[in-house]
């Protein structure tokens, strides 16, 4: 079928309308930019996650009307032993289509449009969708990680540098967060149980692109007694991509944003998505061109490298460890609550709450450039 053709002037494209790219446009409320939103589906249509994120996030950025249950322990199954991590910071899950209503609401200005199309592809400033052409002087790819707006030459899955992903969400209740580092259901990787109040968030995750998921997320659900019903998987990318490329802002998943061993990636895709915001915005002050703000995100997102090898090599160690009785001497090393404490925070610090409203501008009105000003100063 036909679709009605989109064509809009914008001075903001943000394609991707989930975790980051919410975040971006957030950072443009009140700044006067004519701010343009567009994703395949309706907003909060397609759950990407089991929506675990740091409690103290969802309290930085404003969220917490979409809270669904919290947990102050982690409950680590393997073969030999189930160890109880005592965490100095809770997770909590969250409702996903609550939450991306409550950030577009943040990212409410008079600018601001939301719209469904899909993006195929990218000539210079020029966005394809099955909608028509959309140009922009600023563009944001925070379309996952396809990363769809890259003319560089795409590596597909199984060879990519992916994890991939997959969970049923059965109606149920409760009380753990709880995960499974055990080889009899994946080799390197592991499996989890979200409670989120009314249902249960239920998967597996393998680092090896390669191993399929399904059979031991059906599995994992079974022995919990739970129906395996209602899925959402996805890939997920486990190593940092380039941040800007060709004139183009990447956020979340489609740099690589993702941390690996975890596959933590809301709150870093929210993190660099601010941090993109900020950026764009002050392109939009007139403080600076976008050539000088593509240069200090992209240097942000790199300035991070270190941390996300480290954690790629972790992830690398415990995969060859799978199934030794190592892992299981790791939980229990864990049941210590400093070596817990410690290793928790310093990961919490990675994509600090902090972030959240330590690069906020003073005033959120800001000095808009008009558009044609705009334009000059992206070329
Ligand atoms: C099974 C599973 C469970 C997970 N659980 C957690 C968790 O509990 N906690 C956590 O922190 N991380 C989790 N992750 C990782 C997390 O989901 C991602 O890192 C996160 O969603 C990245 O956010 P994003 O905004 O970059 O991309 P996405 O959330 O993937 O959003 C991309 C958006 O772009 C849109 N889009 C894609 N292609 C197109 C196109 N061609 N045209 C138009 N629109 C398009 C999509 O519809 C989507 O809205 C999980 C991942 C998986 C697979």
């Amino acid at each position: 079928m036909q679709r009605t053709r989109l064509q809009r002037d914008c001075d903001v494209l943000v394609c991707g309308a989930s975790f980051a790219g919410l975040a971006v446009a957030r950072e443009l409320a009140g700044s006067g930019a004519r701010v343009l939103v567009i994703d395949r589906y309706e907003l909060g249509e397609r759950q990407t996650s089991a929506c675990a994120i740091p409690t103290v996030w969802l309290q930085a950025m404003g969220l917490m009307d979409s809270w669904r249950q919290s947990f102050d322990e982690m409950v680590v199954h393997t073969p030999y032993h189930t160890g109880r991590w005592r965490l100095p910071w809770s997770f909590s899950t969250f409702d996903y289509r609550e939450l991306c209503g409550l950030l577009r609401e943040q990212a409410a200005c008079a600018e601001l449009e939301l719209e469904t199309a899909t993006v195929t592809g990218r000539r210079g400033d020029t966005v394809r969708t099955d909608r028509g052409e959309l140009s922009a002087p600023l563009i944001v790819d925070a379309l996952g990680w396809r990363r769809v707006l890259s003319n560089a030459s795409a590596i597909q899955p199984p060879n990519a540098r992916l994890s991939r992903g997959l969970e049923v969400h059965p109606a149920g209740a409760g009380e753990e967060m709880e995960l499974w580092i055990d080889h009899r259901y994946v080799r390197a990787g592991y499996g989890w149980s979200f409670p989120a109040r009314d249902e249960l968030r239920v998967g597996m995750g393998s680092f090896w692109p390669s191993h399929h998921v399904k059979e031991p997320t059906v599995r994992l659900a079974r022995e919990l007694r739970l129906p395996p019903e209602g899925y959402q998987g996805n890939w997920i990318p486990h190593q940092l991509r380039r941040a800007v490329e060709d004139g183009v802002f990447f956020a979340g998943d489609s740099a690589g944003h993702c941390l690996p061993l975890t596959a933590e990636g809301i709150r870093t895709a929210l993190y660099f998505g601010l941090a993109c915001g900020r950026e764009l915005r002050a392109v939009i002050d007139g403080g600076r061109t976008r050539e000088q703000a593509l240069a200090r995100y992209g240097a942000f997102s790199d300035a991070h490298a270190r941390k996300f090898r480290w954690m790629l090599n972790v992830q690398r160690a415990v995969g060859q460890m799978t199934p030794s009785r190592a892992v299981t001497a790791i939980v229990r090393a864990f049941e210590n609550r400093r070596l817990c404490a410690w290793t928790f925070e310093h990961y919490l610090a990675i994509a600090p709450p902090s972030f959240v409203s330590a690069g906020r501008p003073a005033s959120r009105r800001g000095s808009a450039l008009a558009a044609g000003q705009l334009a000059q100063a992206a070329s």
